[in-house]
């Protein structure tokens, strides 16, 4: 059987590993300084390289021409770098997979053998232990006597998928471990390099074929080259075309999953069950279905929050963007939280038809509510200006406070979608044009880059000055409306170290505490943008508290609270209505 190309094409260089670069390029700056950590810890989903990483960083530690070479690159080429990248057993680089090695007997084991030093003068002990999470407490509480006094020249890589279950087992630990979020890997990442290695291969690819694979690799780049060595596998491959694709990873086509949305969007709930039947006629895997569908609507809800579906192909957008108005935010997160509640029972299932049936029907039905898009763009717009984009709040001279007309419930009658009855005790109110004040953002307006590139010393003051372009960077960069308006209902603080930023949050919200969490890597690229040194950004809530922990599960109930909460803030006059005839917003 030929070499499977996820470990023929593994990267042997920081430079060659796909998207990480904001942590290759930290990594690499401490080799060439002499200034490595006693422990890492590499966050991220799976197959975005945290082990790939990991040993390029144990090949640049211990490569024979580390002295020749003073970038921190590894050579690649000689004998200890290959034997590390091949894994082949080395006295000096121990792969331990923690989901087998649990115990507090193997932590101590590795604690003695942690003691022996490396090999030669200037090699470097390199532990690599993968889903560390998984390590028990009693493991953890030896491995933190090691890294305590950590012996010279020996580094701890903690690879995991869940950091938050460490931070429950293991919090000292982690306070010791410098700590890096590995980015999802993009479609269009993972498109270029397979179009790369196939070429290397010299098989010739469709776009739409990669895009394919992009797709039903979810974000890894391993699963990816595995379904590329599944293609290949079918035999006599001269090009990889769109039917291939869908022949040998038995993928649904794209038109079966349009005419869903269709269904959904329309709201035709008896269509769903020949629909479904048409399904499991073609012999569909329904959780592949499910998965697949689940992708769609999250695009849709991208694109009804401002984004533009460049992940889709150009047919999906198409129906997509004509969508865009026919769904509130808020239906479509509500759906995506029926499809997460029910996942893990429809894995197990015997009746998968039954369930999938119920479940669309569900969604058809969905009562469409209050969107939280439309919340939170209450709580982001200073004045509220009518025809922005939504969310898309634009910073304030600081110390403004800006009085402005109440846009009262009816006055936005299309989009709201507060109850015919709140509406209208709303609007019978004597004046409305009562004005009220707005809460508006309180920073500064951004100055103009400094000349010379970013700046290089971590200051509050800097930090509060490029805070908003910080903000402008993670709304361009992710098209993520939610993470950068949460951002901006919070203040930037210096974290505990030099190297950390601490945001906190104006109110004790759990849609924007969870907005920050979800965001968190891709708000820590763009603090990395301006300040290269940081490694971590932490969220904290008003008045102290760290927000420690994983947020609680955003649920229908608690969108529906902060909803409530939201348009009493916003509308004094509503607020006394709800109260005065006990009004509840229909859900
Ligand atoms: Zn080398």
């Amino acid at each position: 059987m030929p070499l499977a190309l996820a470990r023929k094409y593994r990267p042997k260089s920081f430079a060659a590993v796909a998207v990480q670069t904001h942590v290759s390029a930290t990594l690499k700056g401490a080799i060439a300084r002499g200034r490595v950590a006693h422990g890492y810890l590499f966050c991220g989903p799976r197959g975005t390289g945290k082990t790939t990483l990991a040993r390029v960083l144990a090949m640049a530690l211990n490569c024979e021409r580390r002295a020749e070479r003073m970038d921190g690159e590894p050579c690649g080429e000689c004998a200890s770098c290959r034997r590390v990248w091949s894994g082949s057993v080395s006295l000096d680089v121990v792969e331990i997979d923690a989901a087998s090695n649990r115990g507090v007997d193997d932590a101590r084991e590795l604690r003695e053998r942690a003691m022996y030093a490396p090999s030669g003068d200037t090699q470097y002990k390199v532990y690599i232990v993968d889903e560390a999470h998984m390590l028990t407490r009693e493991a953890w509480n030896a491995l933190l006597k090691v890294l305590e006094e950590p012996p010279p020249r020996v580094v701890f890589v903690f690879a995991t998928t869940e950091p938050q279950k460490i931070a429950q087992s293991a919090a000292p630990v982690l306070s010791r471990l410098q700590r890096f979020d590995l980015k999802r890997i993009g479609l269009s990442d993972i498109r270029d390099r397979l179009r790369d290695v196939l070429a290397q291969e010299g098989v010739p690819a469709d776009d739409d074929a990669l895009a394919m694979i992009a797709r039903a690799a979810d974000g890894s780049m391993r699963d990816a080259l595995s379904l590329a060595d599944q293609v290949l596998a079918l035999g006599d491959v001269a090009a990889v075309t769109a039917d291939r694709v869908r022949d040998a990873l038995g993928l649904v086509p794209e038109d079966t999953y349009l005419e869903f949305l269709a269904l959904l969007a329309e709201r035709r709930a008896r269509d769903v069950f020949p629909a479904v039947e048409r399904l499991a006629d073609a012999g569909i895997d329904f959780g592949t279905f499910l998965a697949g569908l689940t992708d769609l609507i999250r695009s849709q809800l991208a694109v009804v929050l401002g984004g533009d579906g460049h992940d889709l192909s150009e047919r999906a957008r198409a129906v997509v963007v004509s969508y865009k108005d026919t769904w509130a935010a808020g239906d479509l997160l509500r759906m995506l939280n029926a499809i997460t509640e029910l996942e893990p029972r429809f894995r197990k299932s015997s009746q998968q038809q039954l369930l999938l049936e119920t479940l669309l029907v569900r969604c058809a039905l969905l009562d469409r509510a209050v969107s939280l898009e439309e919340v939170l763009r209450e709580l982001d717009a200073p004045g509220g200006a009518a025809g922005a984009p939504p969310l898309a709040g634009t910073p304030v001279p600081a110390g403004r406070e800006t009085r402005t007309a109440a846009r009262g419930a009816g006055s936005d009658a299309a989009s709201s979608a507060v109850s015919g009855v709140a509406r209208e005790a709303a609007g019978a109110r004597p004046h409305p044009d009562v004005a009220v004040p707005v809460r508006v953002a309180r920073e500064p307006a951004p100055p103009a880059a400094p000349a010379g590139g970013p700046a290089t010393k971590l200051d509050a003051e800097g930090l509060a000055a490029r805070w908003p372009a910080i903000i402008e960077r993670v709304r361009r960069n992710r098209q993520s409306s939610i993470l950068a308006a949460a951002l901006q209902q919070s203040e930037p603080e210096l974290g505990t170290d030099a190297a950390s930023v601490t945001v906190r949050l104006a109110e004790r919200n759990e849609i924007l505490l969870r907005a920050i969490e979800t965001g968190r890597s891709d708000l820590l690229n763009a603090v990395r943008s301006e300040w290269p040194a940081v490694v971590r950004v932490d969220v904290a809530l008003p008045g102290g508290g760290a927000a420690s922990g994983p947020p609680k599960r955003l649920t229908a109930e608690a969108v529906k609270a902060e909803q409530v909460a939201s348009l009493r803030r916003r509308d004094p006059v509503l607020g006394a209505a709800i109260d005065a005839l006990d009004l509840e917003l229909l859900d």
